[in-house]
């Protein structure tokens, strides 16, 4: 009798953990979801800039602009988090529109610094639930015009999800980048369902190797091929190719021996605040940086 005790309470007390488990992750879903709609029309979030390196001849060619938040009660969320909970809150219509904004208002602020305009762009991720609820070519025709950039200076970054849920709708979407002068980005390139034949019938100009090849491909023989094969797929495609997390020296030469157009990682810089990415930009433009 006593042992069954023992074991009923050993279980309801696993059922209360489970529950108290359950139920700090709900709370902490609420409390992201609620903050974040107040950060959203605070002004909270802010961009941060990574350069994008030319690999060929170490040229900053542009920055990718990732959302940061510092929450005054919930500290620093990591984009993944907060990404997720803004494209189950629909808050990531406005979440993206201010990022569309945001990055172009820093070029024209670059631009203002510097007296004319910079030669790089800056690159806008794109979540596959913004593209599916919001009217993106709109949302961009309209912050370049607010800002006065040049499309060509914006490139979007989508990734494969985004034309398998709806490849009608994406389609017409990229074309309608294509006609703002807009570079399109296929970010996360080899973890989703590639479909060549919509790569080859799609307007898009740049495949972003994902970081998980990228990392191990100098150990890692099968990560290696598939840097490889991106890489021949792309040349006979006719994209550009930019690889993700580059933390070393030695991938960054790999890569630029495989003639990789692009990189972008720790090795080069980590995604900075606008201010340093001007300065950042400003010491080395005349510089090689590889
Ligand atoms: P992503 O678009 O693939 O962005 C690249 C991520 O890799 C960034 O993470 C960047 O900080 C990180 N990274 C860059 N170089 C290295 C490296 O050498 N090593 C390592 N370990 N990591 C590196 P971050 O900033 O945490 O963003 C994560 C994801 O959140 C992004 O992945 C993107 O999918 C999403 N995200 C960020 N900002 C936005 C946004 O404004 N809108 C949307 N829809 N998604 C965003
Ligand atoms: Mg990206
Ligand atoms: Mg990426
Ligand atoms: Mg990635």
């Amino acid at each position: 009798k006593a042992q069954a005790a023992v074991k009923i309470a050993k279980r309801s007390g696993k059922v209360e953990i489970y529950r108290n488990g359950v139920l700090k992750e709900a709370q902490r879903r609420f409390s992201v979801e609620s903050r974040l709609r107040d950060a959203l029309a605070q002004g909270g979030l802010t961009l941060a800039f990574q350069p994008l390196i030319h690999l060929q001849t170490g040229e900053i060619t542009g920055f990718e602009a990732l959302a940061r938040w510092n929450d005054d009660e919930l500290g620093d969320v990591s984009p993944t988090e907060f990404i997720a909970v803004a494209e189950e809150s629909g808050l990531i219509t406005p979440l993206g529109r201010w990022a569309a904004y945001e990055a172009a208002q820093a070029l024209s602020r670059w631009d203002a610094k510097f007296g004319q305009p910079l030669p790089v762009g800056v690159n806008v991720n794109l979540s596959p639930i913004q593209m599916a609820r919001d009217d993106v070519a709109s949302m961009f025709e309209e912050a370049l015009r607010y800002s006065g950039i040049s499309g060509n200076r914006l490139t979007a970054e989508l990734t494969e999800s985004a034309i398998v849920a709806d490849p009608e709708k994406a389609k017409k979407l990229l074309f309608a980048l294509k006609d703002l002068h807009m570079p399109i980005a296929m970010d996360d390139f080899g973890t989703g369902y590639s479909n060549l034949a919509s790569l080859h019938s799609l307007p898009i100009d740049i495949l972003k190797i994902d970081r998980s090849f990228v990392s191990s491909m100098l150990e890692d023989r099968d990560k290696e091929i598939m840097v490889r094969t991106i890489l021949s797929l792309a040349e006979s495609l006719g994209l550009h190719v930019t690889a993700e997390g580059i933390e070393t020296q030695q991938l960054a030469h790999a890569l630029q021996n495989l003639g990789c157009w692009q990189g972008q990682g720790y090795y080069f810089a980590r995604p900075m605040a606008e201010a340093d990415a001007f300065d950042y930009w400003r010491a080395r433009w005349n510089f090689e940086t590889v």
